[in-house]
């Protein structure tokens, strides 16, 4: 995985200029367009609070100007939690935690994946959770009254079968993505 902060110069024949409506196209990434570098998504937040080379606003217009290979292939892309602190309070509407999301979709699409991530989806088909309980657990558990903890729940395999998270696990291609939904009308411009 590539540190995005270690690439300050990027030659114009390696952009790809198609890339933001590639994430326009994911669910999540439609409003990527919209963005108007405010910062405020940065500043608000949490991983950035710990991590302070990790900048939303800076992985936005990266994706805006083409940097496909940049960011697909960048660890900070990982690191967003999810949390929907900037998505609340993007003065334009953009919808930061679903352009995270896409953006890690689009690098699964590209066989782009953490190995933490395709160790941990590995481990949710072998036993339907992210770790194995073991027998010496489930001993415990059975003297405190607690129920057995089960491998691989049906709830789980159903789930593994309808997200292709097999696929996830090699590293490969999920469903394609359905259509983008056309902007609202009366939408805010902005962007790059
Ligand atoms: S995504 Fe929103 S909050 Fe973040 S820099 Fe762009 S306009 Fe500002
Ligand atoms: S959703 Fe992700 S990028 Fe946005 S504030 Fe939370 S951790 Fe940061």
């Amino acid at each position: 995985m590539a540190d995005i902060e270690k690439a300050p110069v990027v030659q114009l024949q390696d952009l790809d200029f198609g890339f933001r409506n590639e994430v326009a196209a994911e669910p999540g990434g439609e409003m990527i367009r919209y963005c108007f570098q405010c910062g405020t998504c940065t500043a608000s937040c949490p991983v950035r609070a710990v991590e302070d080379r990790f900048n939303p606003r800076r992985i936005i217009r990266m994706a805006i100007l083409g940097m496909k290979r940049e960011v697909l292939n960048s660890s900070f892309i990982w690191l967003c939690s999810s949390c929907y602190a900037c998505q609340q309070r993007c003065p334009q509407g953009v919808k930061i935690t679903g352009i995270m999301a896409a953006l890690k979709n689009l690098a699964v699409r590209n066989r782009i994946v953490p190995a933490m991530f395709s160790g941990q989806v590995a481990s949710l088909k072998a036993h339907g959770r992210v770790y194995e309980v073991s027998e010496l657990e489930n001993e415990k558990r059975a003297k405190i009254g607690l129920p057995q903890i089960t491998e691989m729940p049906q709830e789980i395999r159903t789930i593994l079968e309808m997200t292709c998270a097999e696929e996830l696990a090699r590293g490969g291609s999920p469903p394609a993505a359905p259509a983008p939904p056309q902007p609202a009308a009366g939408a805010p411009k902005g962007g790059a």
